[in-house]
Order: structure tokens, then C-alpha cells, then sequence
């Protein structure tokens, strides 16, 4: 397949993107248009330092590079390497504090640099699954966009006329912590209180359904009893869709998007909740914006948005020297 046509090419080009979470490290290694051409997934060893753990990275990278593409690490056929981290700063190159990973004050760029011997960036997730979807996914067509994961936690990622948009020192683009209308209570994982997040992270939905039906469902569960027509599961899915569409009024005022793109484990759910979504905003949002913004699916599976979003990412940088 694409693999022959890879090395048979005169000068083939190949970028690393690679996701690490608090506990599994994802590793993708693509050509230079999108293809994927090794996807693995690894235990985030904690107990190693960040930079123990990103030279091991780097040697298993190269095991995956060696077998399928018979190249080493510093091959000048090897664009970069983008990778994620939460509180990745893109412009400092340094995690400043993670502590699901129990970091601090990391250089992680430079570790890449080092480690993997090509040019790197470093960026948080939900701006790496925003960046993938605007090159390869459903952010294509796309000038302006916001991409929300919802998965462990909300992230979001803006795509503003064209453009990944941080905020001044990477700061910003933190829709998941949003603060939304509720008649409860609910800490978010950040000590705040009622934020978006405190009720569309996978934690979140968990404890609505709880509280609606006393039962333990799984997101899946949830998605095929509403594609029945289950009420208890239809209270429930009208419920989350709306605590969503309130934050994405805030939003969607502030930005005036295309669209929404939801990516996440929460997606799975699909275009019927995307559709009921849809309905909440449009209630709701001003009127100037009424049926204007649309509420897509992330094109790119779920569990690899970011590491599409790294190789994505390493591509246009070095593009840009
Ligand atoms: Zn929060």
C-alpha cells in the first residue's frame, strides 16, 4: 500500500506526533500527507524523569521507524516531532506544572530536540486535536472553528482566521472551564465551581446519569438507549445538551465560529446529540448567530486526534523556516 509508495518515493518525508497523557503515551508516526503510518500506544512511565521518559520515546519511536521505514532517528527524511502534553506551552517550550504527570518545570521541547535529534514543538492537546482537524479532519473548509474534546476532561481549541489562537503565554483557549448556568452545585478538577467541564468530562456525564437513573451506564449505553428512544436515557442526553450548548453561547458570541467540532470519547454519541445540541444553541444564542454555526464531529478517530494534530503541527512549522 501507501507504505511501498512511501519508500519508493525519491524523498520521503515523514513526521512524529505524539500524545502524552497522565496514563498512556501515543505514538504516530505519518507521511507528510496525513497517512498514518503506525499508530502505538504505551504506558506513561512515571516513575522515569521527563527526561529519562522522553528518551525512551525516542528509542521506541526509532524501533517503529526502523521496521516500517528503515530509518533512524536525525534522518533528514524525518520532518519533526509535534508533540502534546497537558500544559504543554508552545511558546515557552516548557510544562510548567502537570500534575497528573507529576512535572514540573520541564523543558520538554528541548528534550524532544534532543532525544529525537529533528526539530520539535510542544502544544496542549486540545490545541494539537484543533490544529489535525484543521489540516486533515472536519475543520478543513474551515477558517474559524473551535474544536472541544470531551473526554477525562473538556479542552478546547481555537482556530481563529486560519490560525491556532492561545492567548497571550499560551494562556488562554481553556473553554472547558467556561462557567455555565445550573441549578447544582459542581466542582470542576480545577477547585473551581460549575464550570463546563464539572459536567461535560466523561466524570461529569457519569455522575448526571447517576443522579437520573441511580444506574451506572457507560457513554455507550447511553448513545444506543437514546438512538431506542428511551426517556430516562433521552432526559438524560437533552440535559447534558444543553449544560454543553450554555457553554458554547459563551463561545460562540465571543468568536463567531463556522462551527463547533466535538472531538473525545463524548463523541461517540454522534450526530443525533450533535443535532440536539444544535437545537440548544440556536434557542438560546443571539440572534445575529441563530442557525449560522454548525456542530460537527471530529473527523479524526477520538483517541488520536492529538497525535494527527503533532505530525499536523511539525509540518507547518518547518514549513514556515
Ligand atoms: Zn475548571
Amino acid at each position: 500500500m501507501f507504505h511501498d509508495s512511501v519508500l519508493n518515493m525519491n524523498k520521503p518525508r515523514i513526521a512524529i506526533g505524539i500524545d502524552i497523557g497522565g496514563t498512556n503515551t501515543k505514538i504516530g508516526i505519518f507521511d507528510s500527507e496525513g497517512n498514518l503510518i503506525s499508530f502505538e500506544k504505551i504506558s506513561t512511565l512515571k516513575d522515569l524523569s521527563p527526561e529519562k521518559f522522553i528518551d525512551h520515546l525516542a528509542q521506541q519511536s526509532e524501533q517503529i521507524l526502523k521496521q516500517k521505514l528503515g530509518l533512524a532517528l536525525g534522518d533528514p527524511a524525518i520532518i519533526g516531532v509535534g508533540a502534546g502534553a497537558p500544559m504543554a506551552n508552545y511558546f515557552t517550550g516548557y510544562v510548567d506544572q502537570a500534575p497528573n504527570l507529576g512535572w514540573k518545570n520541564v523543558p520538554l521541547r528541548d528534550f524532544f530536540k534532543k532525544s529525537f535529534k529533528v526539530p520539535a514543538v510542544i502544544e496542549n492537546d486540545a490545541n494539537l486535536a484543533a490544529v489535525g482537524e484543521n489540516k486533515w479532519g472536519a475543520g478543513k473548509s474551515f477558517q474559524d472553528f473551535v474544536l472541544v474534546t470531551l473526554g477525562t476532561g473538556v479542552g478546547t481549541g481555537l482556530i481563529l482566521d486560519g490560525k491556532l489562537y492561545r492567548g497571550h503565554d499560551a494562556l488562554g483557549a481553556e473553554g472547558g472551564h467556561i462557567i455555565i448556568p445550573h441549578d447544582q452545585k459542581r466542582l470542576c478538577s480545577c477547585g473551581g465551581m460549575n464550570h463546563l467541564e464539572s459536567y461535560l468530562s466523561a466524570k461529569g456525564i457519569k455522575e448526571t446519569i447517576l443522579q437520573l437513573t441511580k444506574e451506572e451506564w457507560t457513554i455507550e449505553k447511553l448513545g444506543a438507549l437514546f438512538a431506542e428512544g428511551d426517556l430516562k436515557a433521552t432526559s438524560i442526553i437533552h440535559q447534558i445538551a444543553q449544560e454543553l450548548a450554555s457553554g458554547l453561547v459563551s463561545m460562540g458570541v465571543l468568536f463567531g465560529p463556522q462551527a463547533f467540532i466535538i472531538g473525545g470519547g463524548v463523541s461517540k454519541l454522534g450526530d443525533s446529540f450533535n443535532q440536539v445540541v444544535k437545537q440548544k444553541l440556536d434557542e438560546s444564542i443571539h440572534f445575529s448567530l441563530k442557525g449560522k454555526i454548525d456542530i460537527k464531529t471530529a473527523a479524526l478517530a477520538s483517541d488520536k486526534g492529538a497525535v494527527y494534530g503533532g505530525a499536523a503541527h511539525i509540518i507547518d512549522e518547518v514549513s514556515k523556516l
